[in-house]
């Protein structure tokens, strides 16, 4: 019998939920159970890939080419999950294929309603995605904050849920804020009630209540929630503020989580062990030898979550090489503005992420060069190759206006061009080369040196690539091709022969890197910043 998880959040957004879906999830699996994890996102888009990232923050790619959101890289990085398309849930897909089925005829003859149509479709949803892969327990986080509109389909729909799996099958953990007030001196409990009460107007009883807060909640306080809430005050965790959110799957077991998470499921309990995870991942947090900063040069760098994998893969990086990392965002266009220098100074890596629209696309050119040019550390990611393989072009090869088609549609020198598959797409959601494809590597370059194999897969969301027409003249200038799709052909990695660590790579190489897996390439860009 597969279990269930509930999570859903209340008070304010933004609390972490994502975070305490993914370490749940680390705490099972350090009890020795197989689990998975599903976003259900309460908006009409069909999936999050043609949003801004104003909107939304970062797109994550899943193996199987989904563009999901980015708690599923939280997923992914905490725990072994392998996530799917199936793992996330939006409203637009929900609807997308109840009215699919209408036009087919699937109803014929009834009225089709939100309740029971659209609450059995999300149902059918999360079996869909919990099913086959031989999960002792799936969580199934819900987005949004309690109380909206848009996700009361979502709540109703795991009530019902619940009710047919058995109270000792599914449980729900409430996350919700216990804020700290300066004047009065003292946490206050109001705001989770009330949320919690809002929970219970539609048939949600809350088994477990999370508690956000910086201070640390005293006895009588856990009581009162525990009274007004419906449950036992050991039901009330509190998720104190840590500097690091690989903290949290620690703290979460201190405070009990996931014993008690064990008993309302009534599963047999393993004995926990999250040492691996202390030793590798905490440790070198606490104690690194030395600081090193690399700027991140974008367009939405005033965005938190927009570049949130790429960030984390970092901090990675900085973890397995046991320095402490300071990112230096860098907005392109000031480099546009200002030229570049003055931006880099003392920084030890250059990082020039995915990204779409010539808007500052000049100024992560020019600060491809100034790494080029300075033997900076450099590491480009999909829009971060084009840039690097433009200038290259323009500045060593004297390909004059050298560009990107998606920049210069009509430039003499189309060193970036469109895939030939990509011709005849017109629909903008879903249509890019998307998800894992394989790598050769070629032997002696710095790419086999950081994998140490040849075959390699990794992650793709792009419409635009290296235009072989241009192949002689840029590997004679001084590139190295060092990472080739084996069917296409098509470029995946270069590399600059004359310089301490100049690489970019077609694929996406943070979506697959994890805080004690670190993903080679990371693990050599940062370790290359450390050693200039
Ligand atoms: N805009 C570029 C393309 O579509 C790069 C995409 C990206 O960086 N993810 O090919």
């Amino acid at each position: 019998m597969i279990k269930y998880i509930f999570i859903t959040g209340g008070v304010i957004s933004s609390l972490g939920k994502g975070i305490a879906a993914a370490s749940i999830g680390k705490l099972l699996e350090a009890k020795g159970l197989k689990v998975t994890i599903i976003k259900c996102d309460p908006y009409l888009n069909v999936d999050p890939g043609t949003m801004s990232p104003f909107q939304h923050g970062e797109v994550y790619v899943t193996d199987d080419g989904a563009e999901t959101d980015l708690d599923l890289g939280h997923y992914e990085r905490f725990t072994n999950a392998v996530l799917s398309r199936d793992n996330n849930i939006t409203t637009g897909k929900i609807y997308y294929s109840v009215i699919t089925k209408e036009r087919r005829g699937d109803y014929l003859g009834k009225t089709v309603q939100i309740i029971p149509h659209i609450t059995d479709e999300i149902k059918n949803s999360i079996k869909k995605a919990s099913q086959g892969k031989k999960h002792d327990v799936v969580i199934v986080e819900i987005g949004g904050t309690v109380g909206d509109i848009e996700g009361l389909p979502f709540l109703e729909a795991i009530r019902q849920f619940k009710l047919e799996l058995g109270y000792s099958n599914a449980i729900n953990i409430h996350l919700t804020l216990v804020p700290f007030i300066k004047s009065a001196g003292e946490i206050k409990t109001k705001p989770t009630q009330h949320s919690v009460g809002t929970l219970r107007e539609i048939g949600i009883m809350a088994d477990i209540i999370l508690c956000r807060t910086e201070k640390n909640i005293p006895k009588e306080a856990r009581e009162k929630i525990g009274l007004f809430c419906n449950v036992n005050p050991e039901a009330v965790i509190s998720a104190i503020d840590v500097e690091s959110i690989y903290e949290v799957p620690i703290k979460y077991s201190q405070e009990g989580l996931d014993t008690l998470i064990f008993r309302k499921l009534k599963l047999k309990a393993g004995k926990s062990d999250l040492s691996q995870w202390t030793k590798a991942v905490l440790e070198p947090l606490k104690s690194p030898s030395k600081e090193v900063e690399i700027a991140v040069v974008g367009k939405y760098i005033a965005l938190q979550d927009a570049y949130k994998s790429i960030y984390e893969a970092l901090i990675h990086g900085a973890i397995s090489n046991n320095v402490k990392l300071v990112i230096r965002k860098v907005d392109s266009e000031l480099i546009e503005k200002n030229g570049a220098e003055k931006y880099f100074k003392n920084v030890k890596g250059i990082l020039i992420p995915g990204g779409f629209g010539v808007r500052g696309i000049e100024g992560k050119i020019s600060a491809a060069q100034f790494a080029r040019e300075n033997k900076i550390p450099y590491f480009g990611i999909c829009l971060g190759m084009h840039t690097a393989v433009v200038e290259f072009s323009r500045n060593v090869c004297g390909l004059k206006n050298a560009n990107s088609t998606e920049f210069s549609k009509g430039t003499k020198n189309p060193v970036i061009s469109l895939l030939d598959e990509q011709k005849a797409v017109k629909e903008k959601g879903a249509t890019m080369r998307l998800g894992a494809y394989d790598c050769t590597l070629k032997k002696g370059t710095k790419a086999y040196n950081a994998y140490k194999k040849i075959n390699i897969s990794e992650r793709h969301r792009h419409r635009f690539e290296f235009n072989s027409k241009f192949h002689d003249i840029i590997e004679k200038n001084g590139i190295i091709f060092s990472g080739i799709n084996p069917q296409s052909k098509l470029v995946e990695i270069v590399e600059l022969k004359d310089h301490p660590w100049f690489l970019a790579c077609q694929f996406h190489p943070e979506f697959k890197s994890k805080p004690d897996r670190v993903h080679p390439l990371f693990r050599e860009f940062v370790k290359a910043a450390a050693n200039r």
